[in-house]
C-alpha cells in the first residue's frame, strides 16, 4: 500500500483554509485517500509522498498530450511574451478560429470563453437570442457545467416514463433557486418516444436542445447515433437550437469531435478541455446566422480573462498537432490495447464485463450490456468497479474512484510503454 503521509498531512492542514481541503468538491477523494500533486508529465502524475502513478483522469480530460507537454509549453512561453489580456484583440484569435473552423465545419463562426460552463451559458444564451424563446431541453446524466441553468436532474424514481408526464425536476444540490427549474425540461437518452412527446408539447417553446452525446460525466454513456439524428430532425422542425456539448469529447474522439462520428451537425457547438492541453480556454461556435447573434443589441458575451494570449499560443500548438499529426491514432490505439488487456485479464477469470464511450475516453462496467443511460447507469451496482478502483490507487494507477467519469487516454500514454504494462499489471493484481 502506497505511503501517503504527506498528503494526509496536507489535507489536514488545508482543511483549515480550503472547503473539505480542496479547490474542487470532486478532488476530495476521502479523508485519508485525497492527494495532493507534486507535477505531472506526461501520462504520469507525482503526488507530494513521491508515489508515481499512471494517471487516467488527466485533469478531467484535457490532457490530450500529456502533462507538460514541452511542444505545447513551449508555445504558451511564446504566447506569455504577447503580454497576457489586453481587452483588445490579438492576431492569433483568427489563426485558432481558422484552424477550430477547418477541423469541424459546423463551426462556422468561433468565440472564445475560458472553462467549459462559461461556453455553454454563452451558448444557452445565444440559443436565446436568436430564438426568442426561454425554454430548453436537457438530457438525463448529461453535465454541462456549474451554472444554475444546467444543475437539473429528473426525479428517476417517481417519473412514469410510459405516462407522459413531465418529470419534476430536482436540483443538483443546495443553492439553485427553483424558480430556475420553470424553463428547464429533462429527457431521458436514448429514449425516442419521450423525446418526440417532449417536442410534440414543448418543442415551439424551446430555444435549444443541449446534449452531449458521449456523457462524459456519466462514464461515456453513449446515445445512439439515430437517437441524436432524431434530435437534429426535431430540433430543426420545430426551430430549436441543437447544442452539441463536446466540452470533453471535442479534439478528443476525433479531429472534428462527436458530431463528426455520428455524422450530425449542430447549430452550436461547446468545446473545451482538449483545446489547449489544459491551458484554460474554451470555444463557442456555430453557425454563422447564429453566431452573429453576438453584437451589441444582441446576445451580450464577454470576459475579462477571453481568448488569454498564454492559453490562444498553447491551443494554437496543441490543435496544430491534432490536426496534423497521428496523436489521435496513438491515443485511440493505446485505449484499445488497454481494454484489449483488461479484457484478457477479466476474461481469464470469467469476469463478466462491458465498456462505453470510445477508446480515448472509456467505462469499464462488469455487466454484460453497458447502461444505455443515466437510469440505468444510476441503479445498477457499481461496487466491484469501485473496490477495484480503490485496490488500483494503491497500486498507482489513478482512475476515477467510483464510476462517475470514464478512463481518459493521453498521447503520452501510447508513446511510453511502460504505462500500459504498469496498467496492466496492477489491474492482474487489483482483480
Ligand atoms: N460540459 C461538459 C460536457 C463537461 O464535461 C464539463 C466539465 N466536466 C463542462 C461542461 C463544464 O466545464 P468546466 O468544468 O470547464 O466549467
Amino acid at each position: 500500500k502506497r505511503n501517503l503521509d504527506k498528503s494526509n498531512a496536507q489535507f489536514q492542514r488545508a482543511l483549515k483554509r480550503l472547503p473539505l481541503g480542496v479547490s474542487s468538491t470532486f478532488r476530495y477523494w476521502g479523508d485519508d485517500r485525497t492527494i495532493y500533486v507534486h507535477h505531472g508529465k506526461g501520462g504520469r502524475t507525482w503526488d507530494i509522498d513521491g508515489n508515481n502513478y499512471v494517471d487516467y483522469r488527466l485533469g478531467y480530460g484535457p490532457a490530450i498530450l500529456g502533462y507538460a507537454d514541452d511542444r505545447v509549453d513551449a508555445a504558451a512561453s511564446k504566447g506569455m511574451e504577447v503580454g497576457g489580456v489586453f481587452a483588445l484583440s490579438t492576431e492569433r484569435e483568427l489563426i485558432v478560429a481558422d484552424r477550430i473552423s477547418r477541423m469541424v465545419p459546423a463551426a462556422e463562426l468561433v468565440r472564445f470563453s475560458n472553462s467549459g460552463t462559461e461556453a455553454v451559458m454563452a451558448a444557452l444564451r445565444l440559443a436565446r437570442a436568436y430564438t426568442g424563446r426561454e425554454q430548453y431541453l436537457l438530457v438525463e446524466g448529461g453535465y454541462h457545467g456549474l451554472f444554475d441553468a444546467a444543475m437539473w436532474m429528473s426525479n428517476m424514481d417517481e417519473w412514469d416514463l410510459g405516462s407522459n408526464q413531465d418529470p419534476e425536476l430536482v436540483p443538483y444540490g443546495k443553492g439553485i433557486p427553483p424558480t430556475v427549474k420553470q424553463l428547464a425540461h429533462i429527457t431521458p437518452m436514448n429514449n425516442y418516444e419521450r423525446l418526440e412527446d417532449m417536442f410534440k408539447k414543448h418543442g415551439d417553446k424551446l430555444a435549444a436542445m443541449l446534449i452531449e452525446p458521449i456523457q462524459g460525466n456519466c462514464c461515456s454513456i453513449m446515445a445512439e447515433v439515430e437517437y441524436v439524428r432524431l434530435a437534429r430532425e426535431l430540433c430543426t422542425k420545430y426551430g430549436v437550437m441543437l447544442i452539441i456539448d463536446e466540452v470533453k469529447s471535442g479534439f478528443r474522439v476525433g479531429k472534428s469531435g462527436i458530431q463528426g462520428l455520428m455524422g450530425v451537425t449542430p447549430d452550436i457547438t461547446t468545446f473545451a478541455k482538449a483545446v489547449a492541453n489544459g491551458y484554460p480556454i474554451s470555444v463557442v461556435a456555430g453557425r454563422e446566422e447564429v453566431m452573429r447573434h453576438f453584437r451589441y443589441g444582441g446576445a451580450s458575451h464577454g470576459g475579462t480573462y477571453t481568448a488569454h494570449s498564454v492559453s490562444l499560443a498553447a491551443a494554437e500548438e496543441t490543435l496544430r498537432i491534432l490536426d496534423e499529426t497521428d496523436a489521435l491514432e496513438t491515443i485511440a490505439n493505446y485505449g484499445e490495447s488497454l481494454k484489449a488487456g483488461i479484457s484478457k485479464i477479466l476474461d481469464a477469470r470469467n469476469i463478466v464485463h462491458s465498456y462505453t464511450g470510445h477508446p480515448s475516453m472509456f467505462g469499464l462496467f462488469f455487466a454484460e450490456t453497458p447502461p444505455n443511460n443515466y437510469r440505468a447507469w444510476k441503479t445498477s451496482d457499481y461496487s466491484f468497479y469501485d473496490t477495484m478502483a480503490h485496490y488500483l490507487h494503491d497500486l498507482n494507477i489513478i482512475v476515477e474512484p467510483d464510476s462517475r467519469e470514464p478512463w481518459f487516454i493521453c498521447e503520452a500514454h501510447g508513446k511510453d510503454p511502460s504505462c500500459l504494462t504498469d496498467t496492466l499489471n496492477a489491474v492482474e493484481r487489483a482483480v
